[in-house]
Formats: structure tokens, sequence, C-alpha cells
């Protein structure tokens, strides 16, 4: 599904994020990122949705190398930035945005944010301007936005980071229910709680940015 060789990624001031990083993600597949702060993760995880390009080596999308649009609009990717999903007059219109880009119908697109802001205890945010909205709800109207476009794989970083327990839930839930249905999802994590509830793979990174251990959850996790 996901193919990456030797992945390598410098920031403009020199510091190294990833370093010949090999994976190979598979359909299906739960995968959890972990490691500290600072490993790499977040920058894996762009580098992997095709949203940063690599320094050195490359990334395979369902067997293409072309990460044209047919390939964009099976990726959804949650990123640090609730900001980057959140640029429309109000929380429903973000949530709509993906499914009308899809040219999807307005009936498909209420039918999704009805159905997600439930879920995600958004119903009474809906016309509210996004910036006007808590840390913990934005991040919740931003997985709600890129879920709306039902994508293939899930590439999620850190998606629980202030997240509280109700909607923490709910959120494992609607993972377990979306990889019962086929999707890929990676997701990264420093907390070693949170990976057996996420992934059933662990690829695990060390502060400079390399893969030091690979393997089942229990596996890795009973080896650190
Ligand atoms: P993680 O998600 O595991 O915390 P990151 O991918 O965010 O790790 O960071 C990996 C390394 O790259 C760290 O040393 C971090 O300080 C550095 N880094 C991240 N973003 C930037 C940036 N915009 N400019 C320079 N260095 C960065
Ligand atoms: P159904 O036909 O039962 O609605 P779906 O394939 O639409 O099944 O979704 C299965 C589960 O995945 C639902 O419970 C739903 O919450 C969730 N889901 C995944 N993507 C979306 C989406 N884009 N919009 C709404 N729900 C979604």
């Amino acid at each position: 599904m996901i193919e990456a060789s030797g992945l390598a990624y410098r920031y403009e001031d020199g510091t190294t994020a990833v370093d010949g990083v090999d994976l190979t993600i598979e359909a299906g597949e739960r995968v959890a990122l972990l490691g500290p702060n600072g490993a790499g993760k977040s920058t894996l995880l762009l580098l992997l949705g095709g949203l940063l390009p690599p320094d050195d080596g490359s990334v395979r999308y369902f067997g293409t190398d072309q990460p044209g649009d047919a390939v964009r609009d099976r990726l959804g990717v949650l990123t640090q930035d609730p900001g980057e999903y959140l640029f429309n007059p109000t929380v429903r219109e973000d949530i709509e945005y993906g499914p009308a880009q899809l040219g999807l119908s307005a009936a498909e697109a209420d039918r999704r944010v009805a159905e997600l802001a439930e879920r995600f205890d958004l119903e009474h945010l809906l016309d509210r301007p996004p910036f006007r909205l808590s840390g913990g709800e934005q991040r919740r109207a931003a997985i709600a936005s890129v879920l709306s476009v039902d994508p293939d794989v899930l590439l999620l970083d850190e998606p629980l980071s202030n997240v509280d327990g109700n909607n923490e839930a709910e959120l494992l839930d609607l993972l377990d229910e979306l990889s019962a249905d086929g999707v890929t999802i990676v997701t990264s994590t420093p907390d070693t709680d949170l990976v057996a509830a996420v992934a059933d793979r662990v690829v695990l990174l060390g502060r400079d940015g390399r893969v030091v251990a690979t393997g089942s959850t229990r596996e890795v996790l009973t080896d650190t």
C-alpha cells in the first residue's frame, strides 16, 4: 500500500529528522510510529503522506510512483496543526469541504457531517467559526474533516493529543470500526500505553530519526 525506501529528511537548519527509513505498510494494517519527542515521527508521517518531499529515498503508493490526485484522494493525513483543516467560516463547512472537493452530493456531505459531528460531540459547534473552539474541540473538528473523505489510508500524527477521555474512547472505537472495514491506519505516538489500542505492528524510532526496532506490538513492547 505504502512502500518507503531510504527515506531521509533534513530541515533547513541542518537537523536530520528522518534518516534512512525503509518501511512497507500493507493494506489493512494498523501500524504505530512510536518514539520520544523529536524522534522524527511527525516528519516521517508528512513524508509518508506526501506532504513533504524527501531529500533522499522515495515513497510508492498503491504500487505507483505517481503521487497524483487519485492517490491523494485515498490518503487522509492528520497533522499536528488543526488549523490546516479549519479554514472555512464554520465548522460544518470545514467538515463538508473534503466531500465537496470529491464531488459528492450535498446530501451525502450532510450525512457525513451529521454522523461525524455526533461521534465527536461537535453538533453544538457546527455553526461556529473554527477559531472560536477550544484546542481539544479544534482537534476533534480536524479529525472529523480528515475522516469525512472516507480515506483508504489514514495517517494520524498523535491524534489523541489534547482530546479528553470521552472523545478519546470515541476516536478509538471509530478507528476500530474503520480498521474492521479494511482501512489502513498509521498512528504516531510517544505514548507506549496507547500503542496496543491502535496498532498490531510498531515501528520504533530512536532520537536520530532512524528505525531502531520493528515488529508486532507485543514483541516491541516487551523489548522496550
Ligand atoms: P517527533 O514528531 O517525533 O516529535 P519531529 O519530526 O517533529 O519529531 O522532529 C524531528 C527532529 O526534527 C527534531 O530534532 C526536531 O527538533 C526537528 N524539527 C522538526 N521540525 C523542524 C523545523 N521546522 N525546523 C528544524 N528542525 C525541525
Ligand atoms: P455505513 O454504510 O454503515 O454507514 P460506512 O462505510 O459509511 O458504513 O462507515 C462505517 C463506519 O465508519 C461508520 O460507523 C462511520 O462512523 C465511519 N466513517 C468512516 N468514514 C466516514 C465518513 N467519511 N463519514 C461518516 N462516517 C464515516
